[in-house]
């Protein structure tokens, strides 16, 4: 199958053809076509397999085909649950966008409030946000929804894990009219919370199921190491950290504490590694993505913060130095390799 076989524009054939992606993946191939007909969907696949652009080319293909329904709002919305994970989307926007009109506004928290009024402003078409921060803009009315199309909620299990039902069912009110398509994207998706959400945000949606979980990925080699205790597990992970013939590696620890403490410990011993940790603020968080996504690291130590989303394509190895709390923060911790074909450890 291919890309011009799912009933995509022309225009956005061509710019697959230029991000020299030839074949769409299987999430794609049914998340595509269902999208484009304006029809709800809730889709869940494994990681790595594709499901931003599964989003937004139909996103894309509203713009290029249909009328917009108010001049002023945005007409769509993608929700992610972290800050990182919504630049990384408004990156992939910006590589289909890019020439056209139908621009775009990355709306996060941690970033100038008012910088993101003068955007919103300018009435970007996209808006790409996590939901706290655009719940703030809202209540202080610098966007409104009424003429909202599409709303698009990527890893939507993460956003309720985080505490952000309030918020989304906000947003979800400010653009309830009759017209909107909804469109739920995870590898996890089967919390009874989720398909709560899910029945009270999506009308009829297509139920779309590719693979399942970590089973399925056959791309990733799973191993377990036991340990005794603490110093134990520290001299194992120095052994396979020696012995590993990894690329670039992130390692999951459980508290904030434990990643500085971790991060510490590395570097004392000469492994160049960096702590992302929610203790940083936001601009010491970009500058150590793109440095690690610049490969100026090998070594990322983190917590769940970085378990969502993230697409950094020579990461080889993911160590869970401590064990995630849900089994679904496993499925997406391990999930950072293994991506778009690749194999991970
Ligand atoms: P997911 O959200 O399912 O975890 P992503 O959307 O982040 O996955 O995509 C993972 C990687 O695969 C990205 O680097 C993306 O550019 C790449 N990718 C997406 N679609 C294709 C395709 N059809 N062919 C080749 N690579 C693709
Ligand atoms: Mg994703």
């Amino acid at each position: 199958m291919h890309f011009k076989d799912l009933g995509l524009d022309q225009r956005l054939l061509k710019k697959l053809n230029h991000l020299a992606f030839n074949k769409p993946t299987e999430i794609q191939q049914t998340a595509i076509p269902v999208g484009i007909l304006g029809k709800d969907v809730l889709a869940s696949s494994k990681t790595g397999s594709g499901k931003t652009l599964a989003f937004l080319l139909p996103a894309m293909q509203r713009m290029y085909r249909s009328k917009p329904f108010t001049r002023r709002d945005p007409r769509v919305l993608v929700l992610t649950p972290t800050r990182e994970l919504a630049k990384q989307v408004f990156a992939q926007l910006r590589t289909l966008n890019a020439g056209t009109p139908y621009d775009g506004a990355l709306i996060v928290g941690g970033e100038n409030f008012n910088d993101q009024v003068k955007a919103l402003r300018n009435d970007p078409m996209f808006v790409i946000a996590t939901p706290g921060r655009l719940a703030d803009h809202l209540e202080h009315r610098s966007t409104h929804l009424d003429g909202l199309e599409m709303l698009i909620l990527d890893e939507a299990d993460r956003m309720l894990d985080l505490g952000f039902e309030a918020q989304l069912r906000r947003i979800h009110e400010a653009a309830s009219h009759r017209r909107r398509q909804t469109l739920m994207f995870s590898a996890t998706l089967d919390h009874a919370d989720v398909i709560d959400i899910a029945s009270d945000m999506l009308n009829a949606p297509k139920r779309i199921s590719v693979g399942h979980s970590a089973e399925e990925h056959t791309d990733i080699t799973q191993r377990f190491i036991l340990c005794d205790h603490l110093d134990h597990k520290q001299a194992l992970l120095d052994k396979v950290l020696e012995t590993e013939d990894y690329n670039q590696v992130i390692i999951f620890t459980a508290t904030r504490a434990d990643t500085d403490r971790l991060t510490k410990e590395l570097n004392e011993r000469k492994m160049k590694a960096v702590a992302l940790s929610g203790n940083l603020n936001q601009t010491q968080r970009n500058s150590i993505m793109s440095q690690f996504e610049r490969d100026c690291h090998k070594i990322l130590v983190t917590t769940d913060v970085a378990s969502r989303g993230l697409d950094i394509d020579k990461v080889s190895h993911v160590i869970n130095f401590d064990m995630p709390k849900h089994a679904e923060e496993y499925v997406h911790r391990i999930g950072r390799t293994g991506r778009a074909g690749n194999k991970g450890d």
